[in-house]
């Protein structure tokens, strides 16, 4: 216990003296990729000092590039940046997704090879998994994956591929036996995108932006050392690596879950008008005050899971994160929206500011919330089936 505190007090001092003001509150949190540039200083400052103490990936094992820190360390650190409202300074598919998949259940070169260039925030991956009629029963996919000896030559296509243009790797699921069940014949690859026989389609979205792509393969290559897992037992592999991209256990570490008041009630009391140090309006008091103890509770609720499962990701559980977290990020922006009044309905740039229009399209994108990881539907079946184990 001494121990923790001595170790509390040293991370607190480093990090009053080490993360810029710039990197704490709402801002950018790079995502490794080498494709985009990092163009704000205390953003940069702030990864590069984090990188050095492995504090990009703070529980992961020093040898890979993390902190080594234990369960009950990397939970003090958490608390002492949710005091700063310091931002995580790496978010990416590789820290989130790929990463905890490969230190469970990848061998040991792919560890040596990937994880710390993930850690040093060198690369940035995406998720190959949805193809055109394969969403929700993703067992269907039917890209395909042949194997010539020391290599894998893949052909198909992908779809909703978010940051594929971006990405320097994707982590795929193609399917090796075409004869065998559907969940029996598919593996797990890693692929790098930079090659002639990947292509990348954005998709664009009526905003202009482009998100996500579709994404050809033609003769692609992936080496046979890049097969995680056995052959034909991708389905294993693929399924843990969605639990831990739906547990949102990430979020346990953003700026935006600190004590201080939150964007929400400071946007009310802005919008709305304050009384005595409260939000004038006494209906949208209420509501704003339900959905802040509700998000309190399911932080407290997620901590609790994970200090439960020995500080990793848990299994099916995430599925109940993965359904209540989207409702609440949907539940938010529809406050933030509706506090607005017709300031919060921003399409055009008249009549409107940037935070009037930021307002709306995180409003748009959240809708898509309930839908990517797996849409809500599918997560309450797997409730019903994987933990309260009702039949079919
Ligand atoms: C913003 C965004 C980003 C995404 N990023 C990626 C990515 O990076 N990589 C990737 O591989 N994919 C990605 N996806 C795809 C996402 O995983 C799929 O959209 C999702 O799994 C649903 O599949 P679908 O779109 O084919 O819908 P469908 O499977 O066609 O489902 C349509 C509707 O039917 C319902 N439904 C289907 N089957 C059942 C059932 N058995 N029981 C009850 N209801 C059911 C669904 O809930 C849904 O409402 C992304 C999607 C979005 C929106």
């Amino acid at each position: 216990m001494a121990e923790l505190e001595t170790f509390r007090e040293a991370t607190r001092a480093w990090l009053e003296e080490n993360c810029p003001s710039g990197a704490r509150g709402p801002g950018p949190i790079p995502n490794g990729s080498t494709k985009i540039e990092i163009t704000d200083t205390d953003t940069r400052v702030w990864l590069e000092r984090m990188i050095e103490k492995g504090w990009t990936v703070p529980s992961w094992p020093t040898e890979y590039g993390g902190g080594g820190l234990s369960k009950d360390e990397y939970l003090v650190l958490l608390e002492e940046m949710r005091r700063l409202s310091a931002r995580p300074p790496l978010w990416s598919f590789g820290t989130s997704m790929i990463g905890p998949t490969l230190l469970e259940l990848g061998s040991e070169p792919q560890k040596s090879t990937h994880l710390p260039r993930i850690a040093r925030a060198e690369v940035e991956w995406c998720q190959g998994y949805s193809e055109p009629g394969s969403g929700s029963d993703l067992a269907s996919l039917r890209t395909r994956a042949e194997d010539r000896g020391d290599h894998f030559v893949i052909n198909g296509q992908k779809t909703w591929t978010s940051g594929a243009h971006n990405a320097d790797w994707m982590f795929i699921l193609v399917r090796t036996d075409p004869d065998a069940p559907k969940h029996e014949g598919i593996s797990f690859l890693l692929l790098p995108m930079d090659q002639p026989g990947v292509t990348v389609k954005p998709i664009r979205l009526i905003s202009g932006d482009s998100p996500f792509n579709e994404t050809f393969f033609d003769n692609a290559i992936a080496q046979k050392a890049d097969l995680v897992g056995e052959l034909n037992k991708g389905w294993t592999v693929g399924k843990r690596l969605l639990q831990h991209e739906r547990s949102g256990i990430e979020a346990l570490v953003s700026g935006s879950t600190a004590d201080a008041e939150s964007g929400l009630v400071r946007a009310a009391k802005r919008s709305l008008g304050e009384a005595s140090g409260r939000i004038s309006d006494a209906a949208y008091r209420d509501q704003v005050l339900a959905y802040e103890m509700n998000n309190h509770v399911f932080r407290l609720a997620q901590r609790r899971a994970v200090e439960e499962s020995d500080g990793g990701t848990p299994g099916p559980v995430t599925s109940i994160f993965k359904v209540y977290g989207s409702e609440l990020q949907q539940t938010y922006y529809d406050l933030m929206t509706k506090i607005r009044g017709v300031q919060g309905f921003g399409a055009g740039r008249d009549g409107f500011d940037e935070a009037d229009l930021e307002t709306t399209r995180q409003w748009l994108f959240y809708r898509a919330s309930s839908i990517y990881s797996g849409s809500n539907e599918i997560q309450r079946n797997i409730i019903a089936k994987r933990v309260l184990g009702l039949p079919d």
